[in-house]
Parts: C-alpha cells; sequence; structure tokens
C-alpha cells in the first residue's frame, strides 16, 4: 500500500530523489559508490559545488553571503550563533514561538546578554508575537521561522533594522524570502532539504569576525567558509542527496512554485479542520497557521488512539501530535504530493461520518 509520509522530520523526500541517491550508493563515479570517495575528489567537489549554486539560485543570495554545510544539527547552531556573533557585553534579542527557540534561548546566554522581547509561552505558543519593540543596537534579532511543534509560522517578519538570526529548520526553502532582511540563516535538512546528517547555515559575512572571544576552530564560521566547508570532513552523502532535492526543487519551478503548492496543500487541509465537526485546529491565530505542520486535535479527545487507526489503515503514517501538544500534526513538507493531503481529509470525513 502506498504510504503518505507525515512525519515531522526526518521526512518526506521526492522518491526520484531516494531512487537516484539509491543508484549513487551501488555506483557514483566509475564503480565507486558515493559512501567511499574522498570529500576532497573531484567528483564530491562537483557535488559540493552544485549543491551551493543551486542554494544561490534558489535564495537569490548576493555575493556576501556564504553558503555553509555543517554538522551537529539546528541544536549545535543554537549556540555557534551565539558564539560568533554575539560579544560579551553585547546584547540579542530574541522571540520565543516554542520549545525550539527556547532552546536556542537557553544556548546564546552562555555567550552575552540575551533579552526575550516578545513570547507567547503563557498561551502554549498557539500564536506569534505581534508589534515587537527590537532595540536598534542589539547584535540581531533570534526568531524560529516555522515552529514545527505547536504549528505557527511567521508570516511577516517583525519591523526591525537589526539583523534577523533565524532558526528555518522546518520551512527552509518553502516560499521565497527577503535575504537580505538576514544576518544568518539555519536549518538541519532533515525536513525540506535531505536527509539527516547536515546543516545548511548561509551567513552574511560582515557579520563574522565582530566578537572578542577565542572560538575553536570547528565552531568558527570564518574557518569553515576559508575552507568551503571541508575543514573537516563533510557529510558527504546528506550534502548529495541534498544537492538532488534542490535539482528536483528547481525543476519543479523553484521557490514561488513550490510556496504556491504547499499554500494549497495547507488551504484544503485547513478548510476541512475548520469546517469537520469533529476536529478543531491547536493554533487560535488562523494567520499564524504553519504551512508546513497542520497541528490540530478532537473535538472528543477519547476518539485520538481510533483516528490515528483510521489513518494508518488508509497509509498515512506520522500523524501523532508531538508529546508536548497531543492531538495531530500532519507535516506536510515540499515533498508532499496534494493527494496525499486529499487521502487524509478523506480519512478525516470518513471518521466524522462514522463517528459524528
Ligand atoms: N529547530 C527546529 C525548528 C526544529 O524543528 C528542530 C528539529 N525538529 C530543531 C531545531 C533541532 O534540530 P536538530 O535535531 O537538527 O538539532
Amino acid at each position: 500500500m502506498k504510504k503518505h509520509n507525515f512525519n515531522a522530520g526526518p521526512a518526506i523526500l521526492p522518491p526520484s530523489v531516494f531512487r537516484e541517491a539509491s543508484a549513487a550508493v551501488l555506483d557514483f563515479a566509475g564503480g565507486l559508490s558515493i559512501l567511499e570517495i574522498s570529500h576532497r575528489s573531484t567528483e564530491f567537489t562537483k557535488v559540493l559545488d552544485e549543491t551551493t549554486a543551486l542554494i544561490r539560485e534558489l535564495l537569490n543570495l548576493p555575493e556576501y553571503y556564504e553558503v555553509l554545510y555543517l554538522s551537529g544539527g539546528a541544536s549545535t547552531q543554537f549556540f555557534m550563533t551565539a558564539m560568533n556573533l554575539l560579544d560579551a557585553d553585547a546584547r540579542a534579542c530574541y522571540i520565543d514561538t516554542g520549545s525550539w527557540s527556547a532552546k536556542a534561548i537557553k544556548e546564546a546566554k552562555a555567550f552575552g546578554r540575551v533579552e526575550v522581547v516578545g513570547s507567547s509561552k503563557e498561551d502554549g505558543y498557539s500564536y506569534i508575537p505581534k508589534d515587537i519593540q527590537i532595540p536598534t543596537d542589539a547584535a540581531y534579532l533570534h526568531i524560529t521561522s516555522n515552529n514545527t511543534i505547536f504549528g505557527t509560522q511567521f508570516h511577516q517578519l517583525p519591523e526591525t533594522s537589526v539583523p534577523i538570526v533565524a532558526d528555518m529548520s522546518s520551512d527552509i526553502l518553502s516560499r521565497p524570502i527577503d535575504i537580505n532582511r538576514y544576518g544568518l540563516i539555519y536549518a538541519g535538512a532533515q525536513k525540506n532539504l535531505g536527509p539527516a546528517g547536515v546543516t545548511l547555515v548561509v551567513v552574511n559575512k560582515e557579520m563574522l569576525g565582530k566578537v572578542s572571544r577565542t572560538i575553536p576552530s570547528m565552531l568558527d564560521y570564518r574557518i569553515h567558509i576559508s575552507k568551503q566547508s571541508t575543514y573537516n570532513t563533510p557529510p558527504v552523502f546528506p550534502i548529495y542527496v541534498m544537492m538532488l532535492n534542490l535539482r528536483w526543487l528547481k525543476e519543479n519551478g523553484g521557490l514561488k512554485a513550490v510556496d504556491k503548492r504547499n499554500k494549497e496543500k495547507a488551504a484544503i487541509l485547513y478548510s476541512e479542520i475548520d469546517a469537520n465537526p469533529l476536529f478543531k485546529g491547536v493554533v487560535t491565530e488562523a494567520a499564524d497557521r504553519s504551512l508546513m505542520n497542520v497541528t490540530f486535535r478532537l473535538e472528543r479527545e477519547e476518539l485520538t488512539a481510533d483516528f490515528l487507526k483510521a489513518c494508518a489503515t488508509a497509509g498515512c503514517v506520522g500523524v501523532k501530535g508531538h508529546r508536548s501538544v497531543g492531538g495531530f500534526r500532519a507535516s506536510i513538507y515540499n515533498a508532499m504530493e496534494k493527494s496525499s493531503v486529499e487521502v487524509l481529509i478523506g480519512v478525516m470525513q470518513e471518521f466524522s461520518k462514522q463517528r459524528g
């Protein structure tokens, strides 16, 4: 039976990417597997170059932005950003929109003054705080552009001239962005980019070299820039799969086209949640709903396990909500087909006919 993969991450990738990746495991470079070639080989250098060219093109990067492929997940970026960008006596502003923001805040506190300028914590992170005053002397403003667990997303950036540092782990390359507003963006690959194991960092070079502390080489963006992400062995295979996925994204019309498809998918699913008397959305402000992670619950929560069974019977996997929120979460990243969202909607409608 066809599986419709609604997992939050690691998550769905296009079937063509899986096919091409598996072929490269068997034979990538004249009888050698992608898994056994040097990260300094001509073949892999070409992969790195093409991946970077695709990122540059898709995000429309000016030349003073650098693209890095690092290890350690987005969680390492929680402290690496602050270590590289926040001096001990400087301040950075953070907006707390969920568990991942809270972790970024906690980690940054080790390096400088951290000011939480907005938070929806008291209301269960059910909306995105608005009208936030951001001091102009802040080194940066950190946001989590999409909150994977609670299902909220920034659809408008806060008004500020301060460079934004964004954790885009769960909505990177899902829509066009104005890169000039960002000093740095980072994303663990395992949602919209590729497999787990590589973290993408895009940084405006002008942000770097301004802190006085000593930074260990592996945690210094400037070292990785000077070595084009091969200061140490980068995650070769995840980068290769990311390249295949970026090719797919470009062939399918790039960010404008994927944004349109993502909006259509989210719209039909949220319409069903709103129209179906058995279900309700988790996010209180409809304008802040995520286009990537759609969170919802049953009016009668005691039916939760039964609904998950109905999903599984239809091949819909990964629909269970995060343990801290409960209910359901349908992650509908770039590679998710509208037809799979329609299958889930069908399950909701049938469930409502039988149990409503
Ligand atoms: N930020 C966000 C928004 C996430 O969704 C996640 C993972 N789900 C993380 C950070 C942590 O990423 P990693 O596991 O790659 O460290």
